[in-house]
């Protein structure tokens, strides 16, 4: 009643938003042809349902981790605060109109990077720390934990030290959480940044049962993430003005094809082929017939046989009996029991991080005049049968 209502409701007052540069899609990471379709303004595809609600999920995630803070001795506060880094984007600067965020109404003047903070932390000894949110899923959490780096994340956060710097010029640390969604774990960094050389430090890395990862002496640092975000945008910027699309970042069965809302311009564009043609002779042309009737003659013995066993079910359930016996033969039914796997409770991250993609070949014969055959129909057999 409500289950399969719900993601409707999420997803219902979905529109695609304006591409403008922002820090949350900085990241090395992110897709630059994903972004370029954006900034160009393919019609982009509507998120499914479902995955509606996992991104409401992660937002309320952060709500409850929130609250979670409130409880220790650190103080959150500055929670969403606009932060903006003004002439980061030179090249905009001449041909875009000052634009008001929706988020918090302020007027963004153009060529600035304008984005929120997820907050503040104060701890006892007034220490600040830039604090940012994400919840996660599994699968990505647990490549994080193994070694992996969040660079976006980190990216996101070097820009907003960026944009703090003036107000705030003693913000240099941050803290970086990221939640397990599945296992509600959390994983720790502690960020150092240099404005001067514009360096990321990852100083810690704690888990939420405790143990601190090794992070290997020299510790790990990032020297160039703010101008290698400001270059992204640049780029991406060079190839809206060229009408132009930078190459694929990722392949189709990795998960950012899959949800990708521009994943039908971008791969169907590779199916223009110049397809060469083999004329057949008359001997291939007969194999050919003869494989279009053997493909006929299965398809219509399967459905011959669906018929029957269709109405052999109905007679014995007619009769409420498992089996009919004959001189010659026997009918009976059985029940077995299989194993399989329901798809829909599989949170749709895991599912997509375990879907693989494999090309199948088909072999197709496609008749230019097709031949019309008959079949015995349905109650041919059940009155047989009802005798
Ligand atoms: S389908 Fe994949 S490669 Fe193409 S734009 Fe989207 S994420 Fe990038």
């Amino acid at each position: 009643m409500l289950a399969d209502i719900i993601p409707g409701i999420a997803n219902f007052n979905w529109h695609p938003s304006k591409y403008r540069p922002r820090p949350s899609s900085s990241g090395p990471t992110q897709c630059k042809r994903k972004l370029t379709y954006k900034a160009l303004e393919y019609p982009e595809r509507k998120p499914g349902d479902r995955f509606a609600v996992v991104l409401d999920d992660s937002s309320w995630h952060e709500e409850l981790t929130c609250q979670w803070i409130e409880q220790s001795t650190f103080k959150l506060h500055s929670q969403q605060m606009p932060v903006t880094i003004p002439n980061a984007l030179p090249w905009l600067i001449d041909y875009e109109q000052p634009f008001i965020c929706n988020m918090c109404g302020e007027t963004i003047q153009p060529g600035s990077l304008h984005g929120h903070i997820d907050g503040i932390c104060t701890d006892l000894f007034f220490e600040d720390y830039l604090f940012e949110h994400k919840a996660i899923n599994h699968f990505t959490f647990e490549t994080y934990r193994k070694g992996a780096w969040p660079i976006d994340h980190m990216t996101q956060c070097v820009l907003y030290f960026e944009g703090l710097h003036d107000i705030q010029p003693e913000l240099n640390k941050a803290i970086l959480l990221i939640k397990n969604k599945n296992t509600s774990g959390y994983l720790e960094y502690l960020l150092q940044y240099d404005f001067h050389s514009k360096t990321l430090t990852i100083l810690e890395t704690t888990v939420s049962d405790g143990t601190i990862i090794d992070l290997g002496d020299p510790l790990p640092t990032f020297p160039n993430l703010f101008q290698d975000a400001l270059e992204q945008f640049a780029m991406i910027e060079t190839h809206r003005n060229a009408g132009t699309l930078p190459d694929r970042q990722y392949e189709p069965h990795e998960w950012q094809c899959e949800y990708c809302p521009f994943n039908d311009p971008c791969w169907n564009s590779l199916e223009i082929t110049t397809e060469k043609v083999l004329e057949l002779n008359d001997e291939t042309t007969k194999l050919a017939h003869e494989l279009d009737r053997l493909t006929e003659d299965r398809k219509r013995l399967e459905k011959e046989e669906d018929k029957l066993k269709r109405a052999f079910r109905l007679l014995l359930k007619n009769h409420g009996v498992q089996r009919a016996h004959g001189p010659t033969i026997d009918v009976l039914r059985k029940e077995e029991h299989r194993s399989t796997v329901n798809q829909e409770l599989i949170p749709l991250d895991i599912l997509s991080a375990a879907r693989t993609t494999s090309t199948i070949e088909k072999l197709l014969v496609k008749p230019h005049a097709k031949t019309i055959k008959a079949m015995p129909t349905k109650s041919a057999y059940l009155r047989v049968i009802n005798q």
